[in-house]
């Protein structure tokens, strides 16, 4: 056989060659821009001339600071194809965590949005390796008061290159692109994708019992282009010759989501639940429907019950995923297996999946490390392997992650069926251990999210003087339940639903629980603030 180098270069040669219409669009304020996919290779061709004239070379990092658009996407074929690394930086983060990131990286050039550009200037003066920043918009450049020092303009830039870039031969084995992890302890860490990884990855992604998508469907990721390479959507759409939907900076309005999934004839969203979550009150609010959207693709935390049998009952059939930013991000996914059971259906895929073609996963022992049989009962570790997980991160953090015989470990705690559906408990440090026994939060947080009046719940463990710790529940009810709800009412809900010794010592109510940087709970947040539980509370547990 021939020995073919495996890079993002194949997915660009695709989208020129064999799906040279399709169009990518993106969502601006007013209406929609629209490129199709030979236009955009063109502009790819021209920014990757404009890279080499700022003096970018092989392995260079180049930031990107941008919402889910085509330049953005530009950039996402460019910087490597080029032989550069595209680092995609978390336009949410904190400076402190920017200026981490970028100083780690060591980033040579970066490209920000405009209306980003306010997210740099506490930046100023502590980013010494990035020497050029270009600025992408669609308007006149931002006024100088950034302190910045002179912009450069991405279009002109592009103007004074030519069509025709001379692609250089690549290594697969060379870095396409690095992403750090959204950091809810301590420092974010780098992981450094390869073109080889990106590449497997993508065909993973693209197997009919994955993702499976195909050149008939049109595709829209509400997943930030800047976290965890957006799940691999965009080079996936690029292979398969899909049409690619960016709504840009409005990702969490429901309304322009649904909107644009309508006129543009949406098959495939992507999404983390907390989307879904709003998605469905605006589809009941507005009485729209989607009735050409086949998958909705869901990750980043577990899908509650009570929001698969609302997106169910409005047409929209959830296909749950697992993974994380050190898996590329595609571990595992849930398509029920033939011999399912029409009864089991929903809970198969309430299930985080099976293992994906490509990765190989065991469960094992936090403390021993021994490793737990798949019978759907014993809980440990989940630990992966295969061409596209993290064997490391950049500058070698945290060695440890990586056990002796190579396996990669996540710190999410599973339990793998004999058919082998992984069923996520928790992670290892938000589990809540009472009277030396285990509770899920995940589980509990489900369970209060089923409750009518409730839209969001968070659990977390609390110190406890007997029980060492206890689960303290924060809950959003929905909004025309504030203020109507009590405590006793959701703990009887949970009474048949969960074992009496899990039942929260106390529900809290609050108007929103917080959120990482990625839209996931933020249970470190609620830690931090939280009252110790009350004197005599645990009616719940005594009754
Ligand atoms: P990130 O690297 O930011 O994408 O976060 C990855 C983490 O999100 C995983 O280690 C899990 O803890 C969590 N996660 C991702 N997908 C799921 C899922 N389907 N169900 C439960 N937790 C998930």
């Amino acid at each position: 056989m021939q020995d073919y180098e495996l890079s993002v270069q194949h997915v660009l040669w695709r989208m020129e060659r064999l799906h040279s219409k399709k169009e990518v669009v993106t969502k601006r304020e007013q209406g929609f821009h629209r490129i199709t996919n030979g236009e955009l290779v063109r502009r790819v061709n021209r920014l990757a001339g404009a890279l080499k004239r700022l003096g970018v070379k092989p392995g260079d990092r180049v930031a990107t600071l941008a919402w889910n658009n085509y330049r953005h996407l530009e950039l996402y074929y460019a910087v490597p194809c080029m032989g550069a690394v595209l680092h995609t930086l978390n336009l949410r983060l904190f400076p402190q965590h920017l200026e981490f990131i970028i100083n780690d990286a060591e980033d040579k050039v970066l490209f920000v949005d405009q209306t980003l550009v306010p997210l740099l200037k506490p930046l100023v003066g502590k980013i010494p390796s990035i020497k050029t920043i270009v600025l992408m918009t669609d308007g006149a450049p931002a006024a100088a008061d950034h302190g910045l020092g002179e912009l450069l303009d991405y279009e002109t830039l592009l103007a004074a290159e030519s069509d025709d870039y001379p692609w250089p031969k690549l290594s697969e084995r060379m870095a396409a692109s690095m992403c750090y992890t959204s950091g809810t302890t301590g420092n974010p860490k780098g992981v450094v994708y390869s073109h080889r990884s990106q590449f497997l990855h993508t065909m993973g992604a693209l197997g009919a019992d994955s993702l499976a998508i195909t050149e008939k469907d049109t595709v829209l990721p509400i997943v930030a282009m800047f976290h965890a390479n957006s799940w691999g959507l965009p080079y996936a759409c690029g292979m398969a010759g899909s049409k690619v939907l960016l709504p840009d900076r409005f990702m969490g309005d429901a309304k322009s989501i649904v909107d644009m999934a309508e006129q543009e004839d949406a098959t495939i969203l992507a999404g983390v639940p907390t989307i879904w979550i709003g998605t469905v009150a605006y589809l009941k609010e507005s009485g729209k429907r989607l009735p050409k959207v086949h998958t909705v693709i869901c990750g980043g935390s577990a899908i509650p019950r009570a929001l698969m049998e609302s997106m169910d009952a409005l047409g929209l059939r959830m296909l749950h995923a697992w993974g994380m930013t050190e898996t590329s991000p595609l571990g595992s996914v849930a398509r029920p297996k033939a011999d399912t059971k029409p009864e089991d259906e929903l809970n198969a895929r309430l299930t985080q999946g099976v293992a994906g073609a490509g990765v190989e996963i065991r469960i094992c022992d936090s403390a021993t490390g021994v490793e737990l049989p798949w019978d759907g009962v014993a809980f440990g570790e989940i630990q992966v392997r295969g061409p596209w997980i993290a064997r490391g991160y950049h500058n070698g953090y945290d060695p440890g992650k990586l056990t002796e015989d190579g396996w990669f470990r996540t710190g999410d705690v599973a339990k793998i069926t004999p058919e082998g559906y992984i069923e996520i408990v928790d992670r290892t440090k938000d589990v809540i251990k009472s009277g030396g026994e285990w509770i899920s939060s995940v589980e509990l947080e489900n369970a209060i999210m089923a409750h009518p009046k409730i839209l969001e719940a968070a659990v977390i463990g609390m110190a406890h003087p007997k029980w060492d710790e206890r689960p303290v529940a924060y809950a959003v009810p929905k909004p025309e339940f504030k203020g109507k709800v009590t405590q006793e009412e959701v703990i009887d809900f949970l009474r048949d639903k969960v074992a009496k010794w899990w039942l929260p010592d106390e529900v809290r109510f609050i108007d929103e629980v917080p959120k990482t940087s990625v839209g996931k709970f933020d249970k470190k947040v609620l830690r931090a603030s939280a009252a110790p539980i009350k004197e005599g509370a645990a009616p719940a547990v005594r009754k």
